[in-house]
């Protein structure tokens, strides 16, 4: 089994210069240790004699650095799962593994979140929360193991089925390609893991390039939860070569990718004869009505479209407030935003960190420009605090704004008034995404319509759209995806149903 390395700060400089040939931007040695690992593939941690860097988000500091993988790595990788699945684990010993790594995640649940936090640059309060969601997926995945099952057809249904008994059986889909994004790099590895191994299929898993570290933990944790070899094989390194062996391998049945709307699309149609599985991004609307409870929703909205910097694919993005309540809603809103603690993510107190690149935060600080070129007015952020970027809110944002249309995955809302039920949810569904929206109101009729018009994969009343519990149905429609994730709706995906039917 791999363990972690404390690599001495001394040694830093070198690992780049032998593996990298290149000088890191980081000129002081690093204050704390960092992290070496190994890929894995086929139950054997592996050097590749080349090093992918993991530097912090937040001061770009080294975290860590993984064996990088490529082309040939990623067909043995696929090679190993092959080889897996010819001997399939039983359903009663598919769930006590992953039950056991529920209780492993558990157990090293800070380390887990010290890892979400140091390579992501998730505040920790965000990445606990991460830990113990990801406790709850293989759980809910342990269960789905135990109750994977097909249908009896009733077959005197019909004339032709008269003399006949027929039943379907669940049978696992075939080596399961997985891509996985940064923004939560051990729950959504967790979502496409845990269902497959309920699932009776094999991975190989291509956690993204900015934050592998925390797949790899989970590797090591699933091996120590018995995992045989080959079940579960990571590979790290550059997209387009292991998203090709994907892709290209016939071997590979299902591919299932979170990550942004146009490489999942792009890779759908390259692979038509695969399942190819989307959880894509949104451009998080909510509705306030007037009968809403305003403080309430003031406080929850503030944590929830800020929560990780806004990089969440449901991060609350657009909040459209009945106009009679417009002005009342932004004077509790507001100073709510401009409370919350910008900072390091490794500080208990922070509630918001950094964006993932420089690049990243610069292109919102571009879209802040262009809302209010066009009239948005920037009434909290729209600043740098040190390098990072303050809580924003840009009120009356206009609709052709890159802020009101695109997904912004960053710390940035925008609040418009609205005048009717109808006018709110022809706003909220005017984008190309639907994943998740919400309303607040009162009016049980209100609820119930807009649940019924809103053209998303989920509808939240009351809550946040960026609520979600992990047994939950979860995904979108339109440019957001077209699957569901959740333990019992992935295993459905990555199961074939084959027919049986008997003669009496
Ligand atoms: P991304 O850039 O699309 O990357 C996602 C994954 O795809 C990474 O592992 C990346 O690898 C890989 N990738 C990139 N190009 C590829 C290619 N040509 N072939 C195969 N794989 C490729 O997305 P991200 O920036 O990490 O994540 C943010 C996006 O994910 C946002 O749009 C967000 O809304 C969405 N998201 C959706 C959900 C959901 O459940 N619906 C949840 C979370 C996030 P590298 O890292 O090596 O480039």
């Amino acid at each position: 089994m791999i363990r972690d390395r404390d690599i001495a700060a001394s040694r830093v400089a070198n690992v780049w210069n032998v593996h990298d040939g290149k000088v890191s931007h980081y000129t002081q040695p690093v204050a704390t240790t960092a992290t070496e690992r190994k890929i894995l593939i086929g139950g054997e941690w592996i050097e590749t004699g080349d090093w992918l860097e993991v530097l912090s988000p937040y001061d770009g500091s080294l975290v860590g650095r993984v064996a990088k993988a490529g082309t040939a790595e990623a067909r043995r990788a696929v090679d190993a799962a092959e080889r897996a699945m010819a001997e399939p684990i039983p359903a009663h010993d598919r769930a006590a593994i992953l039950d056991r790594t529920a209780h492993l995640v558990d157990e090293r649940s800070e380390e887990i979140a010290r890892t979400i936090s140091a390579e992501a640059g998730k505040p920790m309060k965000a990445a606990r929360i991460e830990a113990a969601r990801a406790q709850s997926t293989f759980t809910m995945a342990a269960v789905e193991a135990r109750k994977l099952a097909g249908d009896v057809v009733p077959m005197d249904a019909s004339p032709a089925g008269a003399g006949k008994v027929a039943l379907t059986l669940r049978l696992p889909v075939g080596v399961v390609g997985a891509i996985s994004p940064f923004n939560f790099p051990f729950n959504l590895v967790a979502h496409k893991v845990a269902p497959a191994l309920a699932a009776g299929c094999a991975v190989v898993l291509k956690p993204a390039s900015q934050t592998p570290l925390s797949a790899l933990l989970l590797a090591e944790l699933e091996q120590e939860a018995g995992l045989p070899d080959g079940w579960l094989n990571v590979v790290v390194g550059p997209a387009s070569e292991i998203g090709d062996v994907l892709v290209e391998d016939e071997r590979v049945a299902l591919i299932t990718f979170t990550g942004s709307s146009g490489v999942g699309w792009k890779l759908r149609e390259r692979a038509p004869r695969k399942r190819v599985n989307l959880e894509l991004g949104n451009a998080t609307p909510v509705i306030v009505a007037a009968d809403a409870d305003l403080d309430d929703v003031a406080a929850r909205l503030a944590m929830h479209a800020f929560s990780f910097a806004g990089q969440s694919c449901i991060s609350v993005q657009r909040i459209y407030v009945e106009r009679s309540v417009y002005d009342a809603f932004l004077e509790r809103f507001v100073p709510r935003v401009d409370a919350l603690v910008v900072g390091d993510p490794a500080n208990d107190a922070t509630d918001v960190g950094p964006l993932i690149s420089e690049a990243d935060r610069d292109r919102v600080l571009e879209w802040i420009e262009e809302a209010k070129a066009k009239g948005g007015r920037i009434v909290a952020g729209g600043e740098l605090d040190g390098d990072l970027l303050r809580p924003t809110v840009v009120a009356d944002a206009p609709p052709d704004a890159k802020v009101s249309c695109e997904e912004v995955f960053g710390p940035l809302c925008t609040v418009v008034p609205y005048d009717s039920l109808d006018e709110a949810i022809g706003l909220a569904n005017g984008t190309r995404y639907g994943l998740q929206a919400g309303i607040f109101t009162s009016d049980v009729k209100a609820a119930l319509r807009a649940a019924h018009e809103l053209e998303f994969g989920g509808v939240t009343v009351n809550e946040a759209p960026t609520f979600r519990a992990d047994q939950m149905p979860y995904g979108g429609v339109k440019d957001s995806g077209n699957t569901r994730e959740g333990p019992a709706y992935a295993v459905r995906e990555m199961t074939e149903e084959r027919l049986v039917v008997l003669q009496l």
